[in-house]
């Protein structure tokens, strides 16, 4: 069974600006986001992660209230929580990092507890390659690794990065991600040449138009859900890889047919993330609304060939 899922990742402080509205010092972060997503699925979560003395008393009950494990989590309270701030354009689907301070994250050293060094499946949220890294070292034979990265590392720890690449078996990351990765325009091939840098599965997040789900034998296009208020994109993409890794470790099944059922639950929860602000929509869902939205993307793209 993959059951025990360790999800290791960003606690944030969020400041971010949409054409409709801002908000500061929002809780966000990726670990925040998978652990929320992936807490649906399987529980406990067990997170590994870092906060200053200045992350809020709420974001804690958040992810204690959702069963999360917080044993792995370092409080350092003489420094201050990471911070990231963001704009979106009225296309909703563009964002410009306004700026990111890594704070705590700088001198992070992950630290797995003895009693999550066993857990079948890891998600490795987007942080620094070299942390990823450090995390796969200290755990005993995963069954599972999932990995979710970006343009701010692909720039910046490219080399460490392709050595965390060597030892994940799915790869999440958006189209310009992608492309920026593989150097290579069309995301079909671009998902090749990825794949032989390691990782056997390799998922291309395109935003409002869906996903890629890319194997050795398989192309794959789950359809976004068709949203008409979108309050907050951030962490859409981590609540995708929380909804992917947690349908995944409950089920226990790497065939193709459950590989797309798990992008289905990705974007499941993606959909419900960005219905509400910061991590208000990964609050309080019941099974029954998941299945209920899984149901609909079914619908949304079935058709009778004559
Ligand atoms: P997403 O919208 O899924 O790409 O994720 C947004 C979240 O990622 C935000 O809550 C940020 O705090 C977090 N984030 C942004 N940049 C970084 C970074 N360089 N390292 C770790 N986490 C980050």
């Amino acid at each position: 069974m993959f059951v025990s899922v360790l999800v290791v990742g960003s606690l944030a402080l969020d400041s971010i600006e949409t054409p409709f509205g801002s908000a500061k010092d929002a809780l966000g972060g990726s670990a925040m986001y998978i652990s929320a997503a992936a807490s649906y699925f399987v529980s406990p979560i067990r997170l590994v992660g870092v906060v200053g003395g200045d992350f809020p008393k709420a974001g804690i009950s958040f992810l204690e209230n959702r069963d999360v494990d917080l044993d792995g989590l370092q409080v350092i309270s003489d420094g201050k929580t990471f911070r990231w701030s963001g704009r979106y354009h009225y296309d909703l689907n563009i964002r410009d990092t306004l700026s990111t301070e890594l704070n705590v994250f700088e001198k992070f050293d992950p630290k797995i507890p003895e009693n999550f060094r066993k857990s079948r499946s890891v998600c490795l949220g987007n942080i620094d390659p070299v942390l990823q890294l450090r995390v796969l070292d200290q755990m005993e034979n995963p069954r599972l690794v999932i990995c979710d990265t970006m343009n701010y590392w692909i720039e910046r720890k490219n080399k460490e990065l392709k050595e965390t690449l060597k030892r994940i078996n799915v790869l999440i990351l958006n189209d310009s991600e992608a492309r920026l990765l593989s150097r290579e325009p069309n995301l079909i091939k671009g998902a090749r040449v990825i794949r032989a840098m390691g990782p056997s599965v390799v998922i291309i997040k395109k935003g409002e138009h869906g996903a890629l789900l890319c194997t050795e034998t398989l192309v794959f296009s789950a359809p976004a859900y068709p949203m008409e208020n979108i309050f907050d994109p951030t962490g859409a993409g981590d609540a995708f890889a929380g909804g992917f890794v947690g349908w995944l470790a409950r089920t226990d099944d790497m065939s193709e047919e459950n590989l797309k059922r798990a992008v289905v639950y990705g974007s499941t929860l993606a959909s419900f993330c960005v219905e509400k602000f910061s991590v208000d929509g990964l609050r309080d869902l019941t099974y029954l609304q998941i299945q209920d939205r899984v149901r609909e993307f079914r619908e949304l793209s079935r058709f009778e060939e004559d």
